[in-house]
């Protein structure tokens, strides 16, 4: 038996913190606000003007000198891996995280306060699907500074790190399976560090004006420097865990893997993160298109047209590619993005209409009857629409693969159908319809 989906997840309410950006040393306001399933994760500048916003996306990935920084066009925002790491390992896939700077508050250089933001915003189910990048071979990467990262096959988001500083001073190792719980405990609080032969040059340059002890443990020979003691003897590698945790996120999806890092760093966890989003996109193109055929047992545009009287922009499908039976066949209807109905659902978040795709059911379900009864000379009228569910959003270029199954016909005059319908071999929507017919 297949086991219930788990659902997506956004944040219950606006919640807010304000502080001090690292890099610039300014007062910055970050507000954590709901999104809609599928929306994602993005910041959004507040500070200028019109607002723009930037996908947490690797595919926006600017600089990974020091912290991580995405962007889109001129627009920035500086390290983005303490908040993403809170929202992702907390359960949030979709949130806003509005800012009046260009970068979020450091609090003390880990991810507690935003963990206890979250907490404070509250983290709410949605109706749709989360979406997993499941590890299916190894992966790995590489970089010259002597980090390396293995992705391997795991049914949950694991992370074995070991992290080691110049001459493997401070080397330390922990293993975790990252849930909410885990989280909040064991990773969040643990400190950003910086070995003083790192930072000296920085500070000189004036690079880090909001850094201080405050905000990070710094580490000269084998003293450690910072406001309070050690939260945990091994901070360090939780702090990295941390970081690969915010890092991955800008993949996107859910990771069911297990991720062995050595030496990590944000520009190797950058490196993976882009590894997995093209794998990603190497399945997904595997999957979308499929050989439709043509001729044979279906009917092409021209048929349809001869057997439906729907006519442009409300002929919902394209060719029928196959009857099954009698009563059971398979329609086709291919999505562009200049259906005229994208232009107002939604301005800038193209969605098909479920109640569309009832009426493209409904529409194949007819032609079965149609056929059945070896008539064109009426009209089908709906009689009602049962058990509709819309399961997933259906998006410019999907191709809509309608399945229609008549399960009742009394008479010639009223049917029942049961259909649905497949996108990427996904069922998107569905419905038991009853129609009844009319002399035209
Ligand atoms: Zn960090």
């Amino acid at each position: 038996m297949a086991s219930t989906p788990e659902l997506q997840h956004t944040v219950g309410k606006t919640a807010s913190l304000s502080g001090t950006s690292l890099h610039t040393g300014e007062k910055v306001m970050l507000k954590l606000h709901p999104a809609p399933a599928d929306h994602g994760i993005k910041f959004k500048r507040k500070d200028l003007q019109d607002e723009p916003t930037i996908d947490a996306k690797i595919e926006n990935l600017k600089t990974v000198e020091r912290a991580t920084t995405i962007g889109e066009g001129s627009v920035r925002v500086h390290t983005v891996e303490h908040v993403l790491a809170a929202l992702w390992a907390m359960g949030v896939d979709n949130a806003v995280v509005e800012m009046d700077a260009n970068e979020p508050p450091i609090g003390d250089g880990s991810a507690q306060a935003y963990a206890d933001l979250v907490k404070k915003a509250g983290v709410i189910a949605q109706e749709e699907p989360r979406k997993f990048f499941d590890v299916r071979e190894t992966m790995h990467v590489e970089s010259k500074t002597g980090a390396l990262l293995v992705l391997l096959p795991d049914d949950k988001f694991r992370i074995s790190c070991t992290q080691a500083g110049p001459n493997n001073r401070f080397a330390q190792f922990l293993s975790v399976e990252v849930t909410p719980a885990l989280f909040e405990r064991e990773i969040a609080p643990a400190r950003t560090f910086v070995f003083y032969e790192d930072v000296k040059p920085l500070m000189d340059k004036n690079l880090i004006k909001g850094g201080s002890l405050e905000n990070a443990i710094v580490v000269r020979g084998e003293a450690v420097l910072s406001k309070e003691p050690l939260r945990f003897a091994d901070e360090f590698v939780r702090h990295k865990i941390l970081d690969i945790i915010g890092d991955l996120a800008l993949v996107g999806r859910r990771i069911r893997g297990h991720v062995v890092a050595v030496k990590p760093g944000h520009a190797a966890n950058a490196d993976l993160a882009r590894s997995i989003t093209r794998e990603q996109t190497r399945r997904s193109a595997v999957a979308a298109p499929r050989t439709i055929p043509s001729g044979g047992g279906g009917l092409d545009t021209d048929q349809v047209m001869q057997i439906l009287p729907h006519r442009f922009p409300f002929l919902m499908v394209d060719r029928i590619i196959s009857f099954e039976t009698e009563t059971k066949c398979i329609g086709v209807k291919t999505v562009t993005i200049n259906e005229p109905f994208f232009q107002g659902h939604f301005p800038g978040h193209p969605v098909m209409p479920g109640v569309l795709q009832v009426e493209a059911m409904a529409q194949v379900a007819s032609i079965l009857l149609f056929k059945l009864a070896k008539t064109t000379s009426r009209i089908g009228y709906f009689m009602s629409a049962d058990e509709v569910k819309f399961r997933k959003p259906v998006l410019p270029g999907d191709t809509i693969f309608i399945h229609a199954e008549l399960t009742k016909s009394r008479g010639e005059r009223l049917a029942k159908a049961k259909c649905h319908c497949v996108v990427n071999d996904a069922i998107v929507s569905e419905a038991e319809l009853m129609f009844t017919f009319l002399d035209k």
